[in-house]
């Protein structure tokens, strides 16, 4: 950065030591240049007067003229509020506050022409302005014109830097800044997507003269940091590429041919298929590979998982299966042994529950070579096991494992085993392609056949009676039930007391021994939940009431009703998840959301998402509108990116773009020399140093 830019933020004509003690202290605004990159959140547009007959059709806030008629006042204490009849010669709109209702109604006269700005907005059936704005026709402190909004703190405030504190002090930054931005983006980059330069950007971005120069600006500055964003993903990816030695499975190998043609239990799907394609490409390669498989609950990921596991045999090497929970992983060691039956490959389970004894004679097959497959929990992590070659590890519900756990795992090889790790967490494309890199994740993106779609319906709590009753119908056809209940921190007392009541009801409801009803949580011994996951596996309870321990891939497909009480005490892909636990039969399956009658937005957005559909992409998409991407991938990594302009959850479009041209670039120049890259290289060396260890799964 040149010097001007670095130029201590209290040199600033307008701000002086105090002011810049506390925009460092506040925003950690130390320079001129991160005053610089201190971008408005928003823009008020007041050049424009609008008709109350236009405000419905209006998606902004928008500035009227027109005279009070009348006020009302309701309510007393907290709820209390001023209403006032506002017209202009179209029609009539209402204006709302909430608070300061007496120093409003003395400030406002009846009859006077004034000049409102504010955003109508819906509460129940009626539609009024909250807490507008308000000025006099001819006050000259009315504001006039396309004004820039900046979010300001308290302390700031109060020395003068709100809003329009800021508006100076940058105006005064600007008066300077010719000659002083160098723009690092490559002319031609520049061309094909028609952005303005540097300069321009950061001029418009802070005072521009309407909304359209204002999105321009945006762009191109957003754009600027995605390129970076994706380039500096790249080049990792081919720097990694280039050191990291993997093993190479040549063969596709024996087992594979074997069970493919003799005792795979269903023809693959296309997008299995197509998975596992690029799946061998990567262990032939000779690199390590690190693939993210991605796939909607009951796509059919541990086909694909067992199908690769096969290569790794087929070429001598051992393979590891590591699941998130000891229901889970036996789950797996049942299936894939069924699977594996007449096959000669000798498959093991390690998990907490081990015994001591049957754990020597494990570790001592381990290290022979005996045992082909280890399938196990966290257990597998642990310093006593050890490998005589372990080629392969797969892990299934990545969430759930650190990095740091991970990288445990293969300290005790020569070469790191190839990584797949399998989630049912659809991650949105353009976040994917953010933070992995296209290369590296796979998506089975198409169910197995012949799957009926699961019926979502919301229910309220009240009418929890009829919801007993079509269970039981339910259950007289045959099929099983879940019940879950939210139990998020295992410690949380009122969790407990809720789970435990809900189990007193149904057992009360669902009387034996007509029924049977289990119980699972995570309080209990691991040997008492696997007895009643294995009473409800087998069917012989109807009922299985749970917390979230059941979440993640246990496969029962007589269960057909999937009830979720709380409901908004769960994130939507959470949700999904549950849901994913039934429909994995013939029947037609039924899930259930139960709330109470009050329901925050969000909490509705969810529910209604949910009914809506069945989409794990779609669902993610909006789980990411919602919640942002930090939360979705719950990685410390979203806190790298340090995006000041583009939001990933919004500018999905923009990712795209960006990183094509950032493709296209390194097409033409791949270590990125040429003369007219300068500015990238720069940015780019500067960015490789900051950041060693992004933009690895594991
Ligand atoms: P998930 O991706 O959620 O882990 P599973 O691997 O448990 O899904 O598969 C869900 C169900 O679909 C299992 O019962 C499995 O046997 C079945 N299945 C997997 N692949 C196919 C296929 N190609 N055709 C038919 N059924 C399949
Ligand atoms: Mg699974």
């Amino acid at each position: 950065m040149n010097n001007f830019l670095i130029t201590p933020i209290e040199f600033l004509k307008g701000v002086g030591p105090a002011k810049a003690e506390l925009l460092k202290k506040e925003l950690n605004i130390f320079s001129f240049a991160d005053l610089l990159y201190y971008y408005p959140f928003r823009y008020v547009d007041r050049s424009e007067f609008h008709k109350i007959s236009e405000l419905l059709s209006l998606n902004e806030p928008a500035q009227i003229k027109g005279r009070i008629v009348s006020f009302s006042e309701s309510g007393t204490g907290y709820t209390k509020r001023l209403n006032a009849k506002f017209q202009d010669d179209t029609g009539m709109v209402e204006l709302v506050w909430f608070k300061g209702v007496k120093w409003i109604k003395s400030s406002l006269k009846i009859n006077e022409e004034i000049i409102v700005y504010g955003k109508i907005k819906q509460f129940g059936n009626k539609w009024n302005i909250p807490h507008p704005e308000i000025s006099n026709v001819d006050a000259k402190n009315t504001v006039k014109g396309f004004q820039p909004v900046y979010s300001s703190t308290e302390r700031l405030n109060s020395m003068g830097l709100n809003s329009k504190g800021f508006e100076k002090i940058v105006g005064e930054l600007l008066l300077n800044i010719d000659g002083q931005i160098e723009d690092l983006l490559p002319i031609k980059v520049k061309e094909n997507y028609n952005l303005m330069d540097a300069l321009n950007a950061v001029k418009l971005i802070h005072k521009p003269a309407d909304m359209a120069s204002a999105q321009r600006a945006a762009f191109r500055l957003k754009f600027e940091e995605l390129f970076f964003l994706q380039l500096e993903l790249l080049v990792r990816k081919q720097i990694t590429m280039q050191k990291s030695l993997g093993y190479k499975f040549e063969e596709v190998g024996v087992a594979f041919n074997e069970f493919y043609s003799n005792h795979i239990p269903f023809q693959l799907t296309g997008a299995q298929k197509r998975v596992l394609k690029e799946i061998r490409i990567d262990l032939k390669s000779g690199h390590h590979m690190n693939r993210l498989l991605q796939g909607d609950v009951g796509s059919g990921k541990t086909l694909v998982a067992l199908l690769t596991m096969l290569l790794g045999i087929g070429n001598n090497f051992q393979c590891a299966l590591m699941a998130p929970t000891e229901i889970l992983a036996i789950q797996h060691f049942e299936g894939i042994s069924q699977m594996l039956s007449e096959m000669p490959i000798k498959i093991a389970l390690l998990t907490g529950s081990t015994k001591k004894k049957d754990r020597k004679i494990l570790h001592e097959e381990l290290e022979s070579g005996e045992i082909n497959i280890l399938i196990g929990t966290h257990a597998l992590l642990e310093d006593k096991v050890q490998f005589k070659n372990l080629g392969l590890v797969v892990i299934d519900e990545q969430h759930r494992f650190g990095v740091a756990q991970r990288a445990r795992m293969w300290k005790k090889n020569e070469l790191a085993p190839h990584v797949l790790i399998m989630t049912a967490t659809p991650i949105p494309r353009t976040l994917a392609m953010t933070f992995y890199g296209d290369l590296d994740v796979s998506v089975i993106d198409e169910l197995p056949p012949g799957r009926k779609p699961i019926t979502t319906v919301h229910r309220y709590d009240a009418h929890r009676l009829r919801v007993f009753g079509f269970m039981k119908e339910e259950i007289a056809k045959g099929r099983q039930v879940y019940i879950v209940y939210p139990l998020i921190n295992e410690s949380e007392v009122l969790d407990f007391n809720n789970l435990m009541d809900g189990f007193e009801a149904i057992t009360r409801a669902f009387p034996m021994p007509k029924y049977q009803v289990s119980m699972v949580h995570g309080k209990m011994k691991a040997e008492d939940k696997e007895f009643e996951m294995s009473r409800f596996v087998k069917g012989e309870t109807q009922i299985m009431v749970a917390t979230t321990v059941i979440e993640v891939g246990v496969n029962v497909p007589n269960a057909s009703v999937m009830i979720i009480e709380s409901t908004e005490r769960f994130g939507l892909s959470q949700l999904h998840q549950l849901r994913g636990r039934v429909g994995r039969g013939a029947e037609q399956s039924y899930c259930i959301l139960m709330t109470g009658d009050k329901l925050s937005k969000e909490s509705q957005k969810r529910v209604e998402t949910m009914v809506r559909t069945n989409d794990g992409f779609e669902i993610a998409e909006v789980d990411l509108q919602l919640r942002g991407p930090g939360d979705l991938l719950g990685t410390q990594q979203s806190g790298l990116l340090d995006l000041k302009i583009a939001n990933l959850s919004r500018d999905g479009h923009i990712v795209v773009m960006a990183r094509e041209a950032a493709k296209q670039v390194l097409r033409d120049d791949s270590t990125i020399e040429l003369k007219e890259n300068k500015g990238v290289r720069m940015k780019l060396t500067e960015l490789l140093k900051k950041r060693p260890n992004w933009g690895r799964i594991a």
